[in-house]
């Protein structure tokens, strides 16, 4: 039987081996590809990695798309500084806490300035102590340092997210745009970005029979659909989905143009109850069905977190059922982002298989219990079989769950052909860049130049774009690495012989 080919094989094609193919490349240009081939594997060669060399290597490096990024974990704790000023805020010099009562505000105000105790924007900036001690609870800045502030990480990371808050949650168009001026600067050219919580309502009734029928799936989906035509009656929750698109639609604006283009997923917290996941998760799918822009769902919060272990096989099953609904919504997953001691060992065993299984993830983010899971092999055949690549984040993994070096299942992934891609997850908090993973990925495990520049075309080939918006930005990659390698095909070039 003749078969038409579908849009996704047809993509495949179109980037099958992600990067351009020797033959449609001049002399010139492959001389300069194995001449940067040759330089990179001269900076990984021995014990120790030239790792300075390397940061500039890979901060020049076209590197295609950063696919698991948290937009207010994204932006750094100097910008929510000035946010201050902008929202009329101030900040407690004592606790670090955003003050947003007006009467306070306004009464620390009319204080002289040596008695305030709730600062502007300015003045935190010009009290280095508080500054100071403001960078280390706002993010992880001077974390393994001297006389630093440790709490254990994972609840260090967790909270800062409490602190900024305030600001976070507004400012959309400056912030986008500090991370496209950054995005540009190290050479991506697209960033998703988990952008916003979708709206949710609380059901208590729905809790109770969410809980009783987990396993009993003919039940639980005449529930999930009962409660979905509810909503879908309600008008406060259709306007609440609309005014949730708009905003974002608002914030996009004057963001993309031909160097640089950003996608928003919509997610839920899984530390809610199941109504107000749900309800989320509704208002979520509905969200990326009336925008182009928004690309997918995500669900996100800390994984170890008591509700998010009692609730995720139901969520998972939310998901499946969703996805039944709106068939066309793509849904990335943090799954599996759990190290040994996080929790009871049972806890480790099936979650990235339940979201590959059970929910239908296009991608799963982090991936790093694997080893732990029960159908561990089952898993990585079905990535691999299905193309679904799994997020690594190297930084954050090391500092949230302190898995890193031979412990992280990032070889396991390549040894047996899932795909991946390298991403930053909250660049701010954790203060690093895009480059810097790429640095950490290629000093730890020393994949060759061709795997290096396969994996930075896997962030546009595995985004949630559509086929003629990754062709063009892998044509445009295209170009970017026939600069890049022209460039560091010259600097090589210039290098003293080594002694
Ligand atoms: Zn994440």
């Amino acid at each position: 039987m003749h078969k038409t080919l579908t849009g996704s094989v047809m993509l495949a094609l179109a980037i099958a081996g992600a990067c351009q193919p020797a033959w449609a490349r001049s002399p010139a240009a492959s001389a300069n590809e194995a001449a940067t081939a040759r330089h990179y594997a001269s900076l990984i060669a021995g014990e120790q990695p030239k790792v300075a060399e390397l940061t500039l290597f890979f901060t020049q490096m076209p590197k295609g798309g950063d696919l698991h990024h948290h937009y207010s974990g994204s932006v750094y704790a100097e910008q929510y500084v000035d946010f201050l000023d902008k929202q009329g805020l101030c900040v407690n010099k004592q606790t670090y806490r955003i003050e947003t009562d007006k009467a306070v505000i306004a009464a620390e105000r009319a204080k002289p300035a040596a008695e305030r105790n709730c600062l502007s924007s300015a003045e935190v900036y010009a009290d280095d102590h508080t500054f100071r001690e403001l960078l280390q609870r706002w993010s992880n800045k001077d974390f393994a340092n001297h006389g630093a502030l440790q709490p254990p990480p994972d609840r260090l990371f967790f909270q800062t997210f409490g602190f900024f808050g305030p600001v976070s949650n507004a400012n959309f168009r400056e912030g986008l745009q500090e991370l496209k001026k950054r995005a540009i600067a190290e050479n991506v050219g697209y960033i998703e970005t988990m952008f916003k919580l979708s709206p949710f309502v609380a059901n208590a009734d729905f809790d109770q029979k969410a809980w009783l029928n987990v396993d009993n799936n003919a039940a639980l989906e005449a529930e999930l659909r009962a409660a979905l035509g509810a909503l879908e009656q309600d008008p406060a929750f259709a306007r609440s989905t609309s005014d949730f698109v708009a905003r974002i639609q608002e914030a996009a604006e004057g963001i993309d143009d031909e160097r640089f283009t950003m996608r928003y997923q919509t997610y839920v917290l899984r530390l809610l109850n199941p109504s107000q996941v749900f309800s989320s998760m509704v208002s979520g799918f509905k969200a990326a069905t009336m925008n182009d822009k928004i690309v997918g769902v995500n669900i996100v919060g800390q994984e170890s977190a008591n509700v998010s272990m009692r609730d995720y096989t139901l969520h998972m099953k939310m998901f499946r059922f969703l996805k039944s609904v709106y068939p066309k919504v793509k849904v990335a997953m943090h799954a599996g982002e759990l190290a040994m001691g996080d929790v009871p060992p049972e806890g480790l065993k099936f979650h990235i298989d339940q979201a590959l299984v059970v929910a239908g993830a296009h991608r799963i983010g982090h991936g790093l219990d694997l080893v732990h899971e029960s159908n561990a092999p089952e898993i990585m055949k079905k990535m691999r079989e299905d193309d679904i690549p799994v997020e690594i984040n190297l930084t954050s993994n090391a500092f949230i769950n302190g898995v890193e070096g031979a412990n992280h299942p990032i070889n396991l992934y390549r040894k047996y052909g899932v795909p991946y891609v390298i991403s930053t997850d909250d660049a701010g908090v954790t203060r690093h860049t895009l480059s810097n993973e790429y640095v950490l990925f290629a000093s730890r495990y020393k994949p060759a130049y061709a795997e290096m520049k396969r994996t930075s075309y896997n962030s546009i080939r595995y985004a949630f774009l559509s086929v003629a918006e990754k062709q063009r930005l892998t044509r445009q990659l295209d170009q970017r690495f026939a600069a890049f390698e022209a460039r560091v095909a010259a600097l090589a070039k210039t290098a003293k012989p080594s002694k």
